[in-house]
């Protein structure tokens, strides 16, 4: 009868000699090592799960929000309305709206004797 050690815990495994040579002391420590293979064989043991932020697209009333936050944004708003208007593409039918709400602001602006 000779003697090896156990491959989980190192204690002595004994073999008769007879059929299949033992690797480990106990069923425990052989039923722990099957599952550990079979869990790496379906890639258990390899998954780790990764919670990733996913970017959200700011909606338009949060890009408005941010804009009006902001005197330099609100600044390069009127100047990009202005160089649209510059070269006619605010005469399209796409900024209809756009034009009335350029009035109102106008027409505000005015008829406010604080300016
Ligand atoms: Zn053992």
């Amino acid at each position: 009868m000779d003697v090896e050690m156990c491959r989980r815990c190192g204690r002595p495994v004994h073999w008769s000699g007879r059929g299949r040579r033992a690797r480990w002391c106990s069923q425990a420590w052989r039923r722990a090592a099957y599952e550990e293979r079979r869990a790496a064989a379906s890639g258990a043991i390899a998954v780790r799960v990764v919670q990733r932020e996913t970017a959200r697209e700011p909606s338009p009333a949060e890009c408005v929000a941010r804009v009006l936050a902001s005197p330099r944004a609100c600044r390069e708003v009127l100047n990009g309305l202005t160089t649209l208007a510059a070269t006619g593409q605010l005469d399209t039918g796409a900024h209809t709206a756009t034009l009335t709400a350029l009035g109102r602001l106008v027409h505000t602006l005015t008829a406010d004797d604080t300016w």
